[in-house]
């Protein structure tokens, strides 16, 4: 079942990390296919605020080049004799992962992404070869089926992309707190995920506020379906609001000096905080510890989603139509490196997807 698959995958990538903004053209060599590999030809990516981290340094410097994109949306065009559920031709997408070990006790409960050897998309390790991954700014890729989804026919590929990482990754700890009709959700930081965890918010039926340090975005959370507005820049914002919130979503950047304690605040008794943003390693998140033990509120982390919560999140989006707000831009080594350089001004609504790869990769 062996479709023409090239032996060499070419990507646009980081070559030197002292100059990410000039990622270039580059070959190589994807590992050799397991029985239950799959090959796509990827139509388009999604860029993630992952990817920018990884390109310029902020993750360290593991390999280069480096082709980074873990937002991939594809056509099946060769499946290994052991592949189940996909066939050619099929429409998938890929995220953040592109394999685990199957066996650990994570796997075995359904937690894959909480593997230790968990194999990111890119930056990641397949330790039976020694090949590093390459990722989604590229014309082919090659993974485990088991981390690749079908996209339902009435999503759009240009939407499906960011849903891939940014989509789950906001998704996720609404499916934690079982969010449903009426939960009141807050969701700190309006970006590239927090504008997809209020959509998702508002398709489950829940009364949404968007926090946001000052009220700069007050006018575009409404646009995407806020019903409130808080501004941890406002004085006394805890005081006014507190225990207005039953689940509150971090998707917001640096919540240190103190600040934390307030937000914590907002919420109810048993509230949750879930927060998924992953900066910087030396960054810490400051609590105290009575504020935690004064309000009975809970602080988590959450990691993308396991490839059910994927599946999952593909249908309840699609039955909710729900459509993150992108910017394509044609993949070219130039377009990369724009659109690389304006996610780091901020200066993106909320999310690019690198389109027009039959044109690039000819
Ligand atoms: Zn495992
Ligand atoms: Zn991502």
């Amino acid at each position: 079942m062996s479709g023409s698959v090239p032996e060499e995958f070419t990507a646009i990538g980081v070559h030197d990390f002292d100059k990410w903004l000039e990622p270039k053209e580059f070959t190589y060599k994807p590992r050799p296919p397991r029985p239950y590999d799959v090959d796509i030809k990827i139509e388009c990516c999604g860029i993630c605020g992952s990817d920018i981290h990884a390109a310029n340094g902020d993750w360290g410097r593991p390999y280069a080049p480096v082709a980074v994109g873990h937002e991939i949306i594809g056509e099946v065009v060769r499946v290994g004799d052991g592949v189940e559920k996909l066939r050619v031709g099929d429409r998938v997408g890929v995220g953040a992962q592109c394999d685990s070990c199957g066996e650990c006790i994570r796997c075995s409960n359904h937690h894959e992404n909480n593997c230790k050897k968990n194999v990111g998309t890119y930056f990641g390790l397949y330790e039976d070869v020694g090949l590093p991954t390459q990722g989604g700014y590229a014309n082919y890729f090659r993974a485990n089926e088991k981390f690749m989804f079908k996209i339902p026919d009435s999503l759009e590929s240009k939407y499906a992309a960011s849903l891939m990482c940014g989509g789950i990754t906001g998704f996720r700890p609404l499916m934690t707190a079982g969010v449903k009709k009426g939960t009141r959700v807050g969701v700190s930081g309006i970006g590239g995920i927090g504008h997809m965890s209020i959509l998702f918010a508002k398709a489950l039926g829940a009364e949404v506020t968007a926090i946001s340090r000052n009220h700069k975005k007050e006018e575009l959370a409404k646009q995407l379906g806020a019903d409130h507005y808080i501004a941890t820049s406002d004085e006394d914002f805890e005081v006014k609001n507190a225990d207005s919130l039953d689940v509150i979503v971090n998707t917001g950047s640096s919540l240190t000096g103190g600040n934390l304690d307030k937000v914590l605040q907002l919420l109810v008794p048993f509230g949750q905080f879930i927060s998924i943003t992953a900066p910087p390693l030396n960054e810490k998140m400051t609590i105290t510890p009575m504020v935690l033990l004064a309000n009975n509120v809970s602080v988590s982390g959450s990691a993308i989603g396991s490839p059910a919560d994927i599946e999952y999140m593909l249908k309840v989006a699609a039955e909710h139509d729900i459509k993150p707000w992108i910017e394509e831009v044609p993949i070219s080594e130039s377009n990369v490196s724009t659109a690389w350089k304006r996610m780091e001004d901020g200066d993106v609504k909320f999310r690019f997807v690198l389109t027009d790869y039959n044109k690039c990769f000819k």
